[in-house]
């Protein structure tokens, strides 16, 4: 089967120093891990917090890049860059896998179309356009206030982003900015790692409206991981809060000084303290979510976005990217066919990729 997943943070754990070519104890994603949970590629996505000024965003955006280079170079047993689903097809003749760069959040095109063909260029094949707060290019679903959708400049880079076949990932997005999207984009949209607002109140999570639309334009949604978009009683108890603002402490701490070793070791214990004491939601609650998007924007419009190395805490059962055949094995007892779940694996995924590039190539 083959497993393609449109989003996954090790980018930023890269930078923290993670060695991808070792199976870490407690990393939700590393190469090994990936190879035993079967994937075929996965989309490494280059985040940059929004408090970063412009320069700042652009510097640490490359630096992400190398380090993605740097990672596959010295794995070459595991895996290789890929552009596009053709280099990843040739990847899996070679028995490895593709490593597709994805960008989350704008902000390091600052506003600048040459510096986003420069991105596209090193092999940026996708950009989420905001993260949690609005910028240059448009506004984002935790904050939703400056343009009001897409900024005048926003339109312009939607026009490059399809004349160039990136695709345009709207996760994070105000509901202003996906319509805008929508409206403006002459290629498919994508959401790379979202829920369904039907399941879990969650402000970025897509409305069934957004869903079905998603699937009127050949669109795509990967769902993700993380328990509190995948359900309402997360974090929702005194003591889980408690533990989810400590926790958000000790990684900042972690973040700052990754090569520290007591902050490190303070970190992995924190994950395990995550994993055993709060209440989280099981292999059933992403099974629902993909359901309910497959209802909405049909079948070959889901795929999976897990968000693994940008998450906290991950659901039980699916503490890392290894475990993903549960989640397969809980949608075949739900009764998808093999074609069905060879499509919400990877075939979606690389398919709208596809598209987005043959929009460009007959514009
Ligand atoms: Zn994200």
């Amino acid at each position: 089967m083959l497993l393609y997943d449109s989003h996954t943070d090790s980018p930023s754990q890269i930078i923290r120093l993670r060695n991808m070519g070792i199976d870490n104890p407690l990393a939700q994603q590393d190469f090994p891990k990936m190879r035993r949970g079967g994937v075929s590629g996965s989309f490494f996505a280059l985040y940059t917090p929004a408090s970063y000024t412009p320069d700042q965003a652009t510097r640490y955006a490359l630096e992400m890049i190398s380090a993605v280079y740097d990672a596959a170079d010295e794995n070459p047993d595991y895996a290789a860059l890929a552009f596009s689903p053709s280099e990843a097809q040739e990847h899996l003749k070679q028995g490895i896998m593709s490593l597709f760069i994805g960008m989350e959040n704008a902000a390091p095109i600052q506003e600048s179309l040459s510096l986003l063909r420069s991105f596209y260029r090193l092999g940026v094949s996708y950009i989420t356009l905001t993260h949690n707060g609005d910028n240059a290019v448009a506004d984002s679903a935790a904050e939703g206030t400056r343009w009001g959708g897409l900024s005048p400049f926003g339109r312009s880079v939607v026009k490059e982003m399809n004349s160039l076949g990136m695709m345009v990932d709207l996760s994070h997005a105000s509901d202003a900015t996906f319509w805008d999207c929508i409206r403006w984009s002459k290629a498919p949209i994508i959401c790379s790692h979202s829920c369904c607002r039907a399941l879990c109140g969650h402000r970025r999570n897509l409305t069934d409206e957004m869903l079905q639309v998603l699937g009127e334009k050949d669109g795509y949604v990967g769902i993700n991981f993380y328990p509190a978009f995948l359900s309402d009683d997360f974090g929702k108890t005194p003591s889980d809060a408690a533990l989810l603002d400590e926790a958000d402490a000790v990684e900042a701490r972690f973040i700052e000084e990754p090569w520290n070793p007591v902050r490190v070791r303070a970190w992995h214990q924190m994950q395990e303290r995550l994993q055993k004491e709060i209440w989280l939601p099981g292999v059933e609650a992403v099974a629902d979510h993909i359901d309910h998007a497959v209802k909405m924007a049909g079948i070959e419009h889901v795929g999976i976005g897990t968000d693994y190395d940008g998450i906290t805490v991950a659901p039980k059962g699916l503490e890392d990217i290894s475990k993903i055949g549960a989640l397969f094995d809980e949608l075949r007892r739900r009764g998808y066919d093999n074609e069905s779940l060879e499509r919400i694996s990877g075939r979606n995924l690389m398919e709208v990729f596809q598209r987005v590039i043959n929009c460009s190539e007959s514009a």
